[in-house]
């Protein structure tokens, strides 16, 4: 059986003897152990990290993004592999899991201007032959806590800016899909970068905890589920830690009476069941405003019936499995739920089966109509294929909805009045939020991030919150000559 193994120094190794299987969500077969890393593990890699950080961080800007340059085009040649690794642990289609590393890739690619996104600010003569100015310094050793769902893309999320920023990273990926950070960071040491400099440490919350209680640890990311995104919060806070926190979400779409309703279908549908549900920017709710309702649920059902759900080798699928056995039974603990809290279930996709893949964590799309905000099925995030469409009666009621849900990670509006998209894009407590397009993920060069239980921190990721988040600020206050002598000074200077 093949084993998952730490990259610890520019090499993959572990000293723990304790495993975990991983499946392909697919055939629901066991296909390697990923190990999970001692505190001896964890001691090489910090030790690792401190010490190529001191280097790492003396090394200019412009050499450091010499290496990131040579990084993304190595993802861009090996990313074929890269997408097949994603698609076998997590079951996602492989032109969904090509497209994610591309998301993770444009983050290196921003990475590659930091000679320019580290220039700080100069002020000459703030008094009398005094200058000052502000530089932006490394943190020291940052980390990242990754989930299951995007196993490329939000690790890239993060080490590409803390590395280009002059810090060492270590990332702890997900213990369900844990092969691609290797060869994220095989692939950074062919490039050039220093060994230490980006360890890759496998394991479970015991490595976690290792990092959050760690003094050398300045630093620490984390996306997956809110409840562990707040311990996260609260054990960084406590340790003295720099911390960006992002959870879960339940997103809204909401479609007025006004929408071009076609588009709108197609954006629920592809938003919705897109990598079966497991997107922390699906579209789980669908606000249907006024006398639309009837014709949005037909159209949705109609097209949720056409999608292919097949595995991940096959060319044809739409979607593939969810993660794991106990995440397809939680989800069908839901639409089971749903259906006893007297929502409508219009299309029911439990007790899914693909010929040949009987023993696969299938799940078919799931439609509820009829959903109202005091049902668990609407409060909770449910992280599957499964759309609930909520009637609204007007636009001020869709607006509520949005606004009073504890997730706060994106929205989106379908309208063709100019004025409600205004009033939409102001007022709606929430991060990140889209007109006419389903998921309003940010690029690269913005910034990555909710509100309320979906994220908790100062900063969202990468863009300029990611540079500002891995390093501290300086600002320095300078006088030259030195022949220039006044004697002490008892009063705050004016000039
Ligand atoms: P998860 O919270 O179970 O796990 C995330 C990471 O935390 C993993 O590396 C895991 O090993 C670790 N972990 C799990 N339990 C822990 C504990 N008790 N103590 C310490 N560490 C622990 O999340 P998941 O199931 O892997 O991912 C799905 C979740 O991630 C969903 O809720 C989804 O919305 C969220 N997500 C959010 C975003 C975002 O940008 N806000 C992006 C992707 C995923």
């Amino acid at each position: 059986m093949k084993k998952i193994l730490n990259y610890i120094n520019g090499s993959k190794k572990s000293l723990s003897k304790k495993e975990l299987s991983v499946e392909d969500p697919s055939t629901g077969e066991q296909i390697a152990n990923v190990v999970l890393s001692s505190h001896e593990d964890f001691k090489e890699a910090l030790e690792s990290s401190k010490t190529s950080q001191i280097e790492w961080s003396n090394t200019t800007p412009l050499k450091r993004s010499r290496i990131l340059s040579k990084y993304k085009n190595l993802i861009e040649e090996n990313i074929d592999e890269l997408a097949s690794i994603v698609s076998q642990e997590h079951g996602k289609t492989l032109a969904d899991a090509k497209g994610s590393v591309t998301r993770g890739l444009e983050v290196v690619e921003f990475a590659c201007g930091i000679p320019h996104l580290l220039k700080g600010e100069f002020s000459q003569n703030v008094g009398t032959n005094i200058d000052s100015w502000s530089v932006r310094q490394p943190l020291g050793v940052c980390a990242g806590i990754t989930p299951f769902n995007f196993p490329a893309m939000v690790p890239m999320w993060m080490y590409p800016i803390a590395i280009a920023c002059g810090n060492s990273f270590i990332l702890k990926p997900s213990e369900k899909d844990p092969s691609c950070s290797i060869r994220l960071a095989e692939l950074f040491s062919e490039a050039g970068l220093p060994d230490g400099v980006f360890n890759v440490l496998q394991g479970d919350k015991h490595v976690v905890d290792l990092i959050l209680s760690s003094i050398d640890i300045s630093a620490v990311s984390f996306v997956g589920s809110t409840p562990v995104a707040k311990y996260i919060y609260e054990q960084s806070a406590k340790y003295g830690k720099r911390v960006q926190s992002l959870g879960g979400a339940k997103n809204h779409l909401v479609v007025m009476p006004d929408a071009n309703l076609n588009q709108a279908v197609d954006g629920i549908i592809g938003a919705g069941y897109g990598s079966a549900g497991e997107r922390c920017m699906a579209i789980s709710v669908a606000v249907a405003v006024g006398d639309i309702a009837d014709e949005l649920v037909n159209k949705i059902h109609i097209e949720a019936q056409k999608l292919k759900v097949a595995p991940w080798t096959d060319p044809d699928s739409d979607m593939g499995p969810v993660i794991s056995k106990e995440h397809k039974e939680k989800i069908e603990n839901y639409i089971s739920l749903g259906v006893n809290e007297g929502a409508r279930l219009v299309e029911d996709g439990r007790n899914y089966k693909i010929q040949g893949y009987e023993e696969g964590f299938f799940v078919g799309p799931t439609l509820f109509d009829n959903v109202h905000r005091d049902m668990r099925i609407y409060k909770e995030e449910i992280f599957g294929p499964v759309v609930s469409v909520v009637r609204a009666k007007n636009y001020d009621e869709a607006l509520n909805l949005v606004n009073d849900h504890q997730y706060g990670n994106g929205t989106s509006i379908y309208t063709s009045d100019g004025e409600i998209s205004r009033h939409f894009t102001t007022n709606a407590k929430i991060g990140m939020v889209g007109v006419n397009v389903p998921i309003p993920v940010p690029m690269a060069f913005h910034s990555f991030g909710g509100w309320k239980q979906s994220l908790f921190g100062d900063h969202s990721v990468h863009g300029m919150e990611g540079v500002n988040f891995y390093t501290k600020l300086k600002t320095i206050t300078s006088r030259w000559p030195k022949s220039i002598q006044s004697g002490p000074e008892f009063v705050i200077p004016t000039n």
